[in-house]
């Protein structure tokens, strides 16, 4: 679909003052206040202080907060509490010393491994022992957030690792038997998932180009006994559309630098041969790891025929790329295959296992249906090209499907076999580029989702906590996104349901209309904006991490994302298996497409699945930070982090947290664990309440510090139902 059709344009990520634009920064907040208050924030020698925890910062404001990140950075710590959150820096360097199996043992094995430094086993062993805890277990999950580059798949996978490391009995863990194996396999699902899913971009070189949810699954012993994968919006377009300096999926590349000579000649591949799909091919990545692909897909139990069916594919979609068309002028009606074409789409066919003359039917005549008749119609230089890319589009996303499929089929235990899960979810981070189209607003979309989470699930349900329990509380000020979430998915009226109504509408639509259509429908919103005299139509959504202008055109058509019928029918002929079993289940759409789930339904109801998973969890926050945008090793820039910290809100989370009361104990469990004190005191009434054992255990724990507190008049007093101040029973 050549330009029209990508993710908008990575080619810039900017200067800082123009990305600080795009979140809603002014440059003066960057040039001058980033200094103030640091005064406040030295230790006794003039030093930085490197607090371990971001609410012990006073005062707490985006410089102080900085510059405690800014302070342990550089004395190599690059984790920090930010009350309940984890903030994780990215070091962009290896420090196996802090992950080693040692570290995970101190961390699993220490009682109280809260007061151990920072890390992100931290996160792992709190949501551990949360499952393990004795009363009612909770399933956990793990948000990992951050922007592109930050972290969140490296932080996935050492969370993974970790469980898969400590959730195992060592006896068995030393035996060959199925457990051991299902570690393995856990863990194998990752270089598959990255090696299909992943890619090298502008802003890091192994980009996850799609978004996972994984869910460890663990038995009564609390051991891992099997996971499930969800996976979210996979970047389909890369395959036929790579972004000027950045790359395919990684498997592509795999595939050119470690197959066997054999391999390569059964694909028609020879060296110096240069497909247009495959650009940036010398740049030389760790991810380009062809055998441990294939050791993980071994492992999974992917067996040598698919693996062979699956490259065969691969092979036949680089062929594809190099298919062009030519047409006597611009506004010609028809077209030809381009004279050095012929040998590339007769490989392309052999591979997908196709007829060469029906592949280039398929790519070069429309069959329109008007009642019972079929009329074939030419297609012009650019519908063949869209045709072209939209196979390979389908064919590589139809591939990533039916691997992650499989890799649940292998690492799936069933439901009788465990009894909890800790969900690991690392998602794409808020996306602004140059042009957005519906690509970013689907990720930006899944960010709202996530903040309301954040905010509704911590924000909101502390101060609303601490105001039930009676306790004098100033609100700190939080940004409340419903608007915009009633703005992009709400009902009556939305950018999705408009977006929707206009797909099923059997017409070409037109940009400008539809900009008309959404101001007039949706202009009490105050989300949305627009700049009626643009020459390109587009819309303005105020994301809770700043602007995005979206572009109109070509947001229909995605939203749709239609798939000629007659690219499926020969697919499902296809002589390769695979290919053939995976086209075989999709059913005959109609021609007006009526029956078509668009591309923002399938999402938002993923997302709401997934939204409900998380809301019946408790969740454990992790952000990611990328300290610079050159991926540079221990380099910390400051404008760039502060904007990342505002983007995710950590300041006013800092505020709440620091705050609030930093422990909380159940009254069960308190009682239980000091009740002795109301036996042992001299007071006749302790001795009643103890006697008549526990019918109320808020009277228990009133009483437990009615004793403790009695001799000393300075104590705070219990009067009216509440503690006049320190201590809070609730
Ligand atoms: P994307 O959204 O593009 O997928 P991401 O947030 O998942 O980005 P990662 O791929 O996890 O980012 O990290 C980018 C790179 O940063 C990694 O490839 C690795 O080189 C480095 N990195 C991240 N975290 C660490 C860490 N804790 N220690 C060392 N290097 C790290
Ligand atoms: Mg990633």
């Amino acid at each position: 679909m050549n330009s029209a059709d990508h993710r908008g344009n990575r080619n810039g990520m900017g200067t800082v003052q123009e990305t600080s634009k795009r979140i809603g920064f002014s440059s003066q907040f960057l040039n001058e206040s980033l200094d103030e208050d640091v005064q406040f924030f030295l230790t006794e020698e003039g030093k930085l202080h490197t607090y371990d925890d971001l609410t012990k910062v006073n005062p707490v404001t985006p410089s102080t907060v900085l510059k405690c990140l800014q302070a342990r950075y550089s004395a190599k710590l690059f984790y920090t509490h930010a009350g309940c959150t984890l903030v994780a820096l990215n070091p962009f360097q290896s420090i196996p010393y802090l992950y080693s199996l040692d570290v995970m043992e101190e961390y699993h094995c220490t009682p109280q491994f809260h007061e151990s430094k920072p890390h992100i086993f931290i996160v792992a062993e709190e949501a551990y022992r949360n499952v393990k805890g004795q009363l009612e277990p909770v399933n956990q999950s793990l948000v990992v957030s951050g922007e592109s580059g930050a972290g969140k798949t490296w932080s996935s996978r050492c969370l993974m690792k970790y469980y898969a490391t400590v959730a195992t009995s060592s006896s068995v863990a030393t035996s060959q038997n199925t457990v051991e194996r299902i570690e393995g396999r856990v863990l194998d699902s990752n270089p598959i998932m990255e090696a299909f899913g992943n890619a090298c971009t502008l802003r890091n070189n192994n980009s996850s180009r799609f978004g996972k949810y994984i869910q460890l699954q663990l038995d009564r012993c609390h051991l891992l006994v099997g996971a499930s994968v969800q996976t979210y919006l996979l970047e389909k377009t890369r395959v036929a559309f790579q972004p000027t300096g950045e790359r395919n999926f990684h498997i592509f590349y795999q595939m050119m630098k470690g197959s066997s000579t054999e391999q390569k000649k059964e694909w028609n591949v020879f060296d110096g041969q240069s497909f247009v799909w495959l650009p940036n091919a010398n740049k030389t990545l760790e991810e380009d790891c062809f055998d441990e692909t294939l050791g993980a897909m071994g492992h999974l139990g992917i067996n040598t025929e698919q693996q062979r069916d699956i490259f065969r594919i691969l092979a036949g979609i680089l062929h594809l790329g190099n298919v062009g068309f030519s047409s006597p002028s611009e506004d010609s009606q028809t077209c030809d295959l381009e004279e050095h074409s012929k040998e590339y789409l007769q490989n392309a066919a052999e591979l997908l296992g196709v007829a060469a003359e029906e592949l280039e039917n398929c790519l070069r005549v429309r069959t329109l249906k008007a009642g019972n008749q079929s009329v074939l119609k030419p297609c012009s230089r650019t519908e063949c090209f869209v045709r072209r890319d939209c196979l390979a589009k389908v064919i590589y996303a139809e591939i990533f499907e039916w691997l992650v499929s499989f890799i649940n089929t292998s690492i799936c235990t069933n439901s009788s076999a465990w009894t909890n899960f800790i969900g690991i979810l690392d998602v794409y981070g808020f996306e602004c580029f140059q042009t957005n189209n519906l690509e970013q607003l689907c990720i930006n979309y899944a960010n709202e989702k996530l903040q309301q989470h954040f905010v509704s699930h911590y924000l909101k349900a502390q101060q609303e906590e601490y105001v039930s329990e009676g306790l004098e509380w100033s609100f700190v000020k939080y940004q409340d996104n419903q608007g915009c979430l009633n703005l992009i998915e709400g009902a009556p009226m939305s950018v999705f349901s408009l977006l929707n109504e206009e797909s099923r509408l059997n017409r070409t639509s037109d940009a400008q209309m539809f900009r008309v259509r959404l101001e007039k429908e949706l202009s009490d919103n105050g989300s949305i904006s627009w700049d009626r005299f643009s020459q390109e139509p587009h819309f303005t959504v105020a994301h809770y991490a700043g602007n995005v202008n979206y572009q109109i055109q070509g947001m229909v058509e995605k939203n749709k994302d239609p798939v000629p019928q007659e690219l499926i029918n020969m697919l499902q002929k296809s002589n390769n298996n695979l290919l053939q079993k995976i086209f075989a289940k999709i059913e005959e759409q109609t021609t007006k497409g009526l029956n078509k789930v668009t591309v923002v339904s399938k999402f938002k109801n993923s997302l709401e699945n997934l939204m409900r998973i998380l809301h019946s969890t408790t969740p454990h926050y992790t952000r990611c930070i990328k300290p610079n945008q050159d991926c540079k090793p221990l380099t910390f820039k400051k404008e760039e982090v502060i904007m990342q910290l505002e983007a995710c809100g950590i300041v006013e989370t800092i505020h709440i947290s620091a705050a609030g009361f930093p422990i909380r104990i159940p009254l069960e469990n308190f009682i239980l664990r000091y009740g002795l004190i109301i036996k042992y005191s001299k007071l006749k009434s302790a001795h009643n309440c103890w006697d008549s054992g526990i019918v109320n255990v808020k009277k228990h724990v009133e009483m437990l510090l009615t004793v403790v507190l009695e001799q000393d008049d300075s104590s705070p007093q219990f009067k009216d139902g509440k503690w006049t101040s320190l201590v809070h029973c609730g």
